[in-house]
């Protein structure tokens, strides 16, 4: 099964930049998933194509008209999930996009301007997502960075090497910092344990480093996860 992307953007020649290259064009080049993109304007119906109009109850901007909105989504609707980039949505997390990966591919519809028409969400089974706490000028990056997300994890994309499984988010973590050689850098030498060659001090020692980090720095985290993510993984003895 190949996963199947169509994105419905004003901007469709944005599309595959970044997706065209590394580990993303690659399995783009091999079938593993398929992008299609679709203008939003080929939806309008007036003689002018437009897609917007102005704001009920006034203000600045445009907002996307939702019957030009209905039609593209309509064009492309199948099995999968439709997805709408908008800063009012539910922010995207790493399961989510572990489940997305799972399934056939996904729909995303790209605001531009003030962004969409509400009823689109009435009317259709499209989901708000947001791909971070700050206004972005269009949807196709947040598009972008859900379909990277999604395609490093299909089968054989990242490789024996990278189950992604010890990854940033993944036991609710974030993931333990990395070092390579040389040794010694600027006065710098790799923590002591990594080049211990003992597999149980090394686990139990990047488990603490995961807690320690993502405390400081994400303790929104631990809270969502109940403070279960403290617990070592298997194997690993937590030296006390
Ligand atoms: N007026 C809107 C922002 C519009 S930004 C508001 O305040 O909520 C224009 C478009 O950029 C949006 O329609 C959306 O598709 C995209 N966008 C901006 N920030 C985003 C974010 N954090 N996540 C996902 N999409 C975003």
């Amino acid at each position: 099964m190949i996963f199947r992307a169509s994105v419905l953007t004003l901007y469709p020649d944005i599309f595959p930049g970044p997706l065209g290259t590394s580990l993303a064009g690659r399995a783009l080049e091999e079938g593993t998933w398929s992008l299609e993109t679709k203008n939003i304007r080929d939806f309008a119906t007036d003689k002018h194509r437009s897609v917007d109009d102005t704001p009920a109850g006034g203000g600045a901007g445009m907002v996307l008209k939702p019957d030009v909105l209905a039609a593209a989504l309509d064009s492309v609707a199948d099995h999968r999930p439709m997805l709408a980039l908008t800063p009012r949505g539910t922010p995207l997390t790493q399961e989510r996009v572990r489940g997305l990966a799972a399934g056939e591919g996904v729909v995303l519809l790209c605001g531009r301007f003030e962004g969409f028409d509400e009823r689109i969400f009435e009317a259709r089974a499209v989901e708000p997502v947001s791909v971070g706490d700050y206004v972005l000028s269009g949807g196709e990056l947040g598009a972008m960075v859900i379909l990277d997300a999604c395609v490093r994890l299909l089968p054989g994309v990242m490789g024996a090497a990278s189950s992604g499984e010890e990854e940033s988010f993944e036991q609710g973590l974030l993931e333990y910092p990395h070092y390579t050689r040389p040794v010694t850098w600027e006065g710098r030498t790799i923590p002591e344990v990594l080049r211990s060659g003992d597999h149980a001090k090394i686990a139990a020692w990047r488990h603490e480093r995961a807690v320690e980090d993502t405390r400081l720095r994400r303790p929104d985290l631990i809270e969502r996860h109940g403070g279960a993510s403290q617990a070592p993984p298997s194997g690993a003895q937590r030296k006390k």
